[in-house]
This record gives structure tokens, C-alpha cells and sequence, in this order.
């Protein structure tokens, strides 16, 4: 028996040692195993050379190719490393797919996501959505640079952030990687981010093509529309992208009329490739992304992400037939071509490890979040706060503490620190005020706060188990509430109804008992309702998830130092009532051809804010609207200016925006349609023209049965000024007429 014990011991003894040393070989390979080189001057071909020789080499490389080679570059290399690196690390490494060491073809080095790098202790940024809300196409930019660079720097050579979905229903859990509800807005800052990215010869992935925009049930959901709300409401922006020479597209979970994005050849080659001329490589969303590899590959789905799960079968498929080589080769001489054309293409500055994260890049993080906060309401200028006149500050609220910045799935970022709003804000007021502060989950606490202090603030709003990404293991879908799992403890999902949580309604009327000067502000992705408080408050400031330094950038917001700028990217609806049905349990849904602005506009409804709106503390005045070429032809540009005056006692920036009215429509038509904007900052008292030239081809509709974009030779109204909201807006008319025949 002894004996027997001993043995036992030693065997347990042994075999945890196996185990150990395993564990630790897997550790030591994952973390410090060399991985394909990314880096120019590792591989054969010039820098500089020209696209034509890189699409000649391309050609080569395939024609040396043996079968099980090109398939290869078909499927990604799966995500061990990087799972072991987010155990490890906390921070996810890049994943590989289709290195090719005898040919030397580089290989696709991915990262996330939309809001940062995330295979490095990076650079957090505010989410999508509050950059969104600055409404500022350089500013993008420039972040995209900072993604382009520190991807560089982490070893990554394809960026996976380029998140242009758009936001029909604010419920949206992942409403936060997107830039908002209109086309326009979002097909700019797309097309922003996307030439910084790609300036450091990062290939930017446009995603989730197409039509994703319900979370619980997006593995499956088969969403449902016309095709002029296709090609009019849901695909302009991805056109734009296209049309910028984005490099890669990432297809949606979701079905679109019946079939899986992933295997969708309507979206994925004739629109996409036929109709737009798309030239880069189609990548599947991950794992649940493609179901089936020959319908993959009749598609036009080139590589499936992060492992060949399915793509893995076409050798087999290739030689008993049923799949093309032909197709096989099309897919293979996109990703090449794509791969050796930014390869080659001159860099413009080295990058180091210490660009990650740089001092110069985490300002411009906090740059970001001031100009993305949104003033809402401002009753009696209680905003800006003046630090001579508080000696007592209150400061209450679940996420004062929280290092929040939005969603836990594959948009989080992992930042060398996050400053909280309490953090930033008693930092800003450190030997000037003293600060009284609490959770806000005891009532009487919060009361005798806000009665002891000249300001209360609020912090109210979302994290990342109220709204964020949600993943259902099996790749189906929960059929309610209770159904939904919390893998790898992340909740996320869509956020419905759109209004506060019941503890922080009853906070901000507490507070707002006790103190005529409370200011709310709130955090989240996109739209929160507040039918229940609003009027109960002088003072609104949406934060959205603001980034690594938001805590910092707040109080200089709160406090003057920063002028808001910020403008909705979208409609804050009095309730859910004045918004499309949002089911996201339901397997199917209807897209129709209105949302946000347009479905108001349409009902004459006003919503508690529109799309568009923001304050400042500044005041500006429009005037002179005129239109410099009252008639035009479908192929000419329309040439309106307006008078931008800052009537206020500040320097402020304004956002100025440029819509179209479509009453003489022979066809049904939004009431109006953002056609331009531009921000511009005044000194106080100062005044200046404002110059639009908007190509009247942008005013085109989508002719389904001549299968084609039409401009209408009719009357239309330009509408200039500071939001969607009518009362916003000078007027204007014009005329287009037909294109004179040839000659
Ligand atoms: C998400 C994508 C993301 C991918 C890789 C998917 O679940 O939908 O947006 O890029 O994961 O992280």
C-alpha cells in the first residue's frame, strides 16, 4: 500500500512537472518565439517601386505558388500567441496569417481596433463615436497617424479599426466603434482615419461589410432592405472608403438578404469589386465569420480569419472539382498584390518601440476628448466654472472612480494608465478647492453633499457591461435576455432602453433637489434619453468613453479653459418612441429607409437634441447665406457661402454644416441630407465666409430599376448653419438642369 502511495505520488509528482514545463514551453514559444518578420528591409523587393512591378511580382509569387501555398495565404495562423500574450501581458500580440518563407511574402500582422493599437500597452483614444463628435476630419487624421505609427511600432501591419457601420438605432451595443448615424459623417471620418493609417504603409481594414448593426444577434440576424436604403443609406460610406484606396474590407457575421456577408457575392464582388473597383483583399470577421468554403470562395472571400477553420477543406475541394484553382488564384493575387504594394511603398519616418504610447501621442488623446465633448444644455452660463468662486466641489457618481473607456471586447485598448474623471478632476483643482465626493449609492450621503458644495457634478452613464460587444459561443444567437452568456466575464450587448439606469435618475433628481448647480455628465457610446431628468438640471455635458487622459481633458472642458466644440454624430430621440423597432433578439429585421434625422424630419417630430447640435460657450451668428451658382448641371459643383460671425466674448470653434432639401423630389426623398461641413475656430467679435462646393452628383439618388445613381433636374433648398434642427438654418434655393447634350 505504501509502495502503491508512493508511486501515486511520484506519478502525480511527474506529470504535473510534464504539465509545467509544457505550459512554460508554450509561454517561452508564444511570447519570445521569432515571428514572421513585417519590416521592408527583410524581404526582396525595392522600396519605391511602382504599383505595376509590384503587381508584376505578385503574378510571379503565384505562378511559383504550389496549391497548398496559395491556400495558405488564405487563412490566418490562429490566435495562440496572442491568447497566451493577453494571460501573460494583459494585452493581446499580433496575429499572423499567410508568411511565406521560401517565397519571402510578408504576412498580414493584424491589430484592433477602433479606438487604439491593442497588441501593445498603447495609446487609448476616445471611442469612435466621440471622435466623431468632433466633427473634425484633420483631427482623425491624425489619430489615424498615431494608429498607423504605433502599429508600426508594435510590429503590426494591419489595422482592423476602421469600424463604419452605421448607427441606425442608437441601441447599438457597439454604437461606440462607429462615427454616428449619417452616411456623410461617417464616410469623411472614414476616409480620415483611413489615410492616416495607411501613410505609415498600414493596410486599414474598412469593416463589418455590411449592415451590422444589432449585437446579440449578429452571428446570425438576416437583415433585410431595399436597394435604394442599401446602396443610398447603408453602403455610401464603404464606397467612399473603397474609393480612398482602403486596403482591405472585413465582411459582417450577420446575413443580408438570406446569405452570410461572409459568403455574400452580391456585396463582396458585385458591388464591391464590380461596381466600386475595389482592388485590396476581403477578410471574414472572426471565427463565425464564413460557414461554408465553397460559397466563401464563389464569393470572393479571401482570407478567413483567424484560422482556416473551413478554408482549411479547399485543397480537397480544389482537387475533387467542386472549387475552381481559378478562384483560388484570384483570391491569392489580391492578398499578394495588396501585401507587396504597402510593403515596398517609401516610409515616411522610422518606428521605434517608444512611439507607443508617446507623450505627443497621448496628448493628442486628450486633444481628442476635449474637442469630441458635447455641451447639451447650459441654463443661466452655469458652465464654464469659475475656480475663484468654489471652495466646496461636489463630485458623485458609480463612474467617477471607473477606469472606463468603453467596451471590453476586441476595441479595448490597454493604455498605460486611464485618468478617471475623479482623478482628473481633483488633480485640476488641488490647492484651489477642496472636493467632497461619494459613489452616489447612498441618497442621504449625495444629498449632504451637493447641499455642502457651490457646484455638484454627476458622472452617470455606461461601461462595458451595459453596452459593448457580445459574443455567443456557439456563433448563434440568444433568444432572450436570460439566454445571454458572459464569456471570458465580458457581458456587452446592445443597450436597450436607451435611458439612464433607475439609481442614477434618482441621483441626478437628488442632486438637483439639493443643488440649483448640478451639471450631469454623461458617459456612453451614443445615445442616452433623458426624458425623466433633463429639465430637472441647468447643465448637460456628453463625455462619451473618453480615452486614457478624458479625466484630464473634463475639467478643463468644465471649467473654460477648453471651449466645447463638440456636435451630436447623433439623434438624441426624446424617447424610443421617435425611433425605428430595435428587436435584438428577433432573426430577421427590416431595414427601412429612414433613422435618426431623416425618419424626425419625415414625422416632423422634434427630438430632445438633434443630430448636429452642440454648444459653446462663445455665441455664433450666420448670415449672408448665398448660393453662387443658382443653376447647375449634374456635372458641376454647387457653390454656396455664408457669413460665420463669433458674436460671443470667447474664441470658440464652430462647426458649420451644409444640408440639402429635396421638396420637389419626384421620388421619395429625406426632407434634408448633410452635404458638407467644416470647422473653423473665431476670436471673439470676429467674423468670416465660409465657402462649400459641393459636387451635384453627391445629390444623386439610386435609380433601382435603371440600376444607377440619377440627379433629379428640379428645384432643391441648401440649408447652412449650426445643427440639423430647423430654427438652425438659413435657406437658400438652386436649380439643376439637365447635362446640354455633346458638343
Ligand atoms: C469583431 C471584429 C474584430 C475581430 C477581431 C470580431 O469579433 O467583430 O470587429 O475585428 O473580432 O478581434
Amino acid at each position: 500500500m505504501k509502495r502503491f502511495l508512493k508511486i501515486a505520488v511520484w506519478a502525480v509528482g511527474g506529470l504535473t512537472a510534464v504539465a509545467m514545463a509544457a505550459a512554460a514551453g508554450l509561454v517561452a514559444w508564444a511570447l519570445w518565439a521569432p515571428v514572421p518578420p513585417v519590416s521592408p528591409e527583410t524581404y526582396p523587393w525595392p522600396t519605391g517601386a511602382s504599383d505595376a512591378e509590384m503587381e508584376a511580382a505578385a503574378r510571379e509569387l503565384l505562378a511559383e505558388m504550389s496549391l497548398e501555398e496559395k491556400i495558405a495565404q488564405m487563412g490566418g495562423d490562429g490566435m495562440g500567441r496572442a491568447l497566451v500574450s493577453a494571460l501573460v501581458r494583459g494585452h493581446f500580440s499580433v496575429v499572423y496569417s499567410g508568411y511565406n518563407r521560401r517565397l519571402n511574402v510578408p504576412p498580414i500582422a493584424f491589430s484592433d481596433g477602433p479606438r487604439g493599437i491593442v497588441v501593445a500597452r498603447a495609446t487609448a483614444f476616445p471611442v469612435a463615436m466621440a471622435r466623431a463628435a468632433t466633427w473634425d476630419v484633420e483631427l482623425e487624421r491624425r489619430v489615424g497617424e498615431v494608429f498607423g505609427r504605433e502599429a508600426r511600432a508594435a510590429g503590426a501591419n494591419y489595422f482592423g479599426g476602421v469600424c463604419i457601420n452605421l448607427l441606425r438605432h442608437p441601441s447599438w451595443g457597439r454604437a461606440q466603434e462607429t462615427y454616428g448615424e449619417d452616411p456623410w459623417l461617417v464616410g469623411a471620418m472614414g476616409v480620415a482615419v483611413v489615410e492616416g493609417v495607411q501613410r505609415h504603409n498600414v493596410m486599414a481594414c474598412a469593416k463589418h461589410f455590411a449592415l451590422n448593426s444589432i449585437e446579440n444577434s449578429r452571428f446570425q440576424v438576416d437583415v433585410r432592405l431595399d436597394e435604394r436604403t442599401l446602396r443610398e443609406v447603408y453602403l455610401p460610406h464603404f464606397e467612399r472608403v473603397t474609393k480612398a484606396g482602403v486596403a482591405s474590407i472585413m465582411s459582417a457575421y450577420n446575413r443580408v438578404r438570406g446569405d452570410y456577408c461572409g459568403h455574400n457575392r452580391y456585396l463582396l464582388t458585385e458591388i464591391l469589386r464590380d461596381d466600386w473597383g475595389f482592388q485590396g483583399f476581403v477578410t471574414s470577421d472572426w471565427f463565425w465569420g464564413l460557414r461554408d468554403p465553397v460559397q466563401g470562395v464563389a464569393a470572393g472571400m479571401d482570407v478567413e480569419m483567424p484560422t482556416p477553420s473551413y478554408y482549411s477543406q479547399l485543397p480537397a475541394l480544389v482537387r475533387e472539382g467542386t472549387v475552381r484553382e481559378e478562384d483560388i488564384d484570384l483570391s491569392v493575387l489580391r492578398i499578394l498584390r495588396t501585401k507587396l504594394r504597402f510593403l515596398t511603398r517609401p516610409d515616411p519616418m522610422s518606428y521605434p518601440p517608444t512611439l507607443i504610447a508617446a507623450p505627443e501621442h497621448t496628448k493628442l488623446a486628450r486633444e481628442v476628448s476635449e474637442q469630441g465633448m458635447v455641451l447639451l444644455r447650459n441654463r443661466g452660463e452655469l458652465l464654464p466654472l469659475n475656480v475663484a468662486e468654489i471652495s466646496q466641489l461636489g463630485l458623485v457618481g458609480r463612474l467617477l472612480e471607473d477606469e472606463n473607456s468603453g467596451d471590453h471586447g476586441s476595441s479595448n485598448v490597454y493604455p498605460p494608465y486611464r485618468v478617471t474623471p475623479a482623478q482628473g478632476l481633483r488633480k485640476y483643482l488641488e490647492g484651489k478647492a477642496e472636493v467632497l465626493s461619494a459613489d452616489g449609492s447612498d441618497l442621504t450621503e449625495a444629498d449632504r453633499i451637493a447641499r455642502q458644495s457651490d457646484v455638484v457634478i454627476a458622472v452617470v452613464g455606461f461601461n462595458c457591461s451595459d453596452e459593448g460587444e457580445y459574443v455567443q459561443l456557439d456563433g448563434g444567437m440568444p433568444r432572450n435576455e436570460s439566454e445571454k452568456q458572459a464569456p471570458f466575464g465580458i457581458r456587452g450587448g446592445d443597450r436597450y432602453p436607451l435611458g439612464l439606469k433607475v439609481q442614477d435618475i434618482e441621483l441626478i433628481r437628488t442632486l438637483a433637489a439639493a443643488n440649483p448647480r448640478t451639471v450631469v455628465v454623461l458617459i456612453g457610446g451614443s445615445a442616452i434619453t433623458m426624458e425623466d431628468w433633463e429639465e430637472r438640471v441647468p447643465a448637460i455635458l456628453m463625455a462619451w468613453y473618453f480615452g486614457m487622459e478624458g479625466g484630464r481633458a473634463l475639467p478643463r472642458v468644465l471649467f473654460g479653459d477648453v471651449n466645447p466644440s463638440g456636435k451630436l454624430p447623433v439623434t438624441i430621440p426624446r424617447n424610443e418612441s421617435q425611433l425605428p423597432p430595435f428587436d435584438p433578439y428577433s432573426p430577421t429585421v427590416e431595414y427601412g429607409y429612414y433613422h435618426g434625422y431623416t425618419l424626425l424630419d419625415k414625422l416632423g417630430l422634434e427630438p430632445a437634441f438633434p443630430f448636429g447640435f452642440g454648444l459653446s460657450f462663445t455665441r455664433f451668428e450666420y448670415s449672408d447665406l448665398e448660393v453662387a451658382t443658382p443653376e447647375v448641371t449634374p456635372s458641376e459643383e454647387l457653390l454656396v457661402r455664408v457669413r460665420l460671425t463669433n458674436t460671443g466674448s470667447r474664441e470658440g470653434a464652430e462647426v458649420v454644416q451644409l444640408y440639402v432639401g429635396f421638396a420637389d423630389s419626384r421620388v421619395d426623398r429625406p426632407v434634408k441630407l448633410l452635404r458638407g461641413f467644416r470647422k473653423l475656430t473665431l476670436a471673439p467679435g470676429s467674423s468670416q465666409l465660409v465657402n462649400f462646393a459641393v459636387p451635384v452628383r453627391d445629390l444623386a439618388w439610386y435609380n433601382p430599376e435603371a440600376g444607377k445613381w440619377e440627379v433629379e433636374a428640379i428645384n432643391y433648398t441648401v440649408l447652412v448653419g449650426s445643427s440639423s434642427r430647423n430654427q438652425d438654418l438659413l435657406q437658400a434655393a438652386f436649380r439643376v438642369r439637365e447635362e446640354p447634350p455633346d458638343g
